[in-house]
Parts: structure tokens; C-alpha cells; sequence
């Protein structure tokens, strides 16, 4: 067993957070320090720390992740101007959560 981190905190309800999706497998959540008009956590529920602990078992919710991104987009109308994913990996990639986790930037030119 991991030790319990922020994300598998929110996904299991423990810290009160306005969701904007959620389905069976992830959740969407606005980030608490927004580097952009629109900043969008997409979150797998199941814990994977890193994209490199994700196993070929993992390919249809790695899928699912991206296709995620989208619905949310349309929901919070970034899908027609664009938007920019991000996905933070380790120390040097600026990762400070260690749950895979996509940003989603928008609401400005980049
Ligand atoms: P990372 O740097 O790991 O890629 O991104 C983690 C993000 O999670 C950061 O942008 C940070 O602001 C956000 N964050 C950290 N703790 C919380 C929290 O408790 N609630 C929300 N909504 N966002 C958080």
C-alpha cells in the first residue's frame, strides 16, 4: 500500500472539492493555484504514481484520460479556440503530486 496522497484524498471524497466531471474512472477538479484563466485537474481515480508504472493494463484508462480532456473541454468551452495539456513527470518535469494527473490550461492565448 502507498501512502494516501492529495489526489487519492479528493478522489475518495476525504477533502471536499467542487468536482466539473467525474465518471467511472477519473474526476475533473479545478487546480487550487491556477496558472491560467482555466486550470483543470483530470485525475485517474486508480492510483499510478508515474507514467511509467502505468502497465499494458492500463492502456484503455490511459485512453480514456485523454478522451477525458476533451469532454471537459467542451464542458467548459475551450474546445473550439484550443487549450494546452500538460503532464508533469517527476522532480525535473515539475511533478508535485505523485499521482498522474493532466493539466488542463486555457481561457488565454498561449
Ligand atoms: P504537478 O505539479 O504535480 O503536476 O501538479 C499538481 C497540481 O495540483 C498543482 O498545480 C497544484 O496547484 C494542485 N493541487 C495541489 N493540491 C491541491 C488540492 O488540494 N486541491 C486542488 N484542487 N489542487 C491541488
Amino acid at each position: 500500500m502507498h501512502e494516501k496522497d492529495i489526489f487519492c484524498k479528493i478522489v475518495e471524497k476525504e477533502i471536499p472539492t467542487d468536482f466539473i466531471m467525474e465518471e467511472e474512472n477519473w474526476v475533473a477538479f479545478k487546480d487550487i493555484r491556477p496558472s491560467a484563466p482555466v486550470h483543470v485537474l483530470i485525475v485517474p481515480k486508480r492510483h499510478i504514481a508515474y507514467l511509467e508504472d502505468a502497465k499494458d493494463s492500463d492502456r484503455e484508462l490511459l485512453g480514456e484520460l485523454l478522451l477525458a480532456v476533451h469532454k471537459v473541454a467542451e464542458k467548459l468551452g475551450l474546445a473550439e479556440g484550443g487549450y494546452r495539456i500538460a503532464i508533469n513527470q517527476k522532480e525535473d518535469g515539475g511533478q508535485i503530486v505523485p499521482h498522474l494527473h493532466l493539466h488542463l490550461l486555457g481561457g488565454k492565448k498561449f
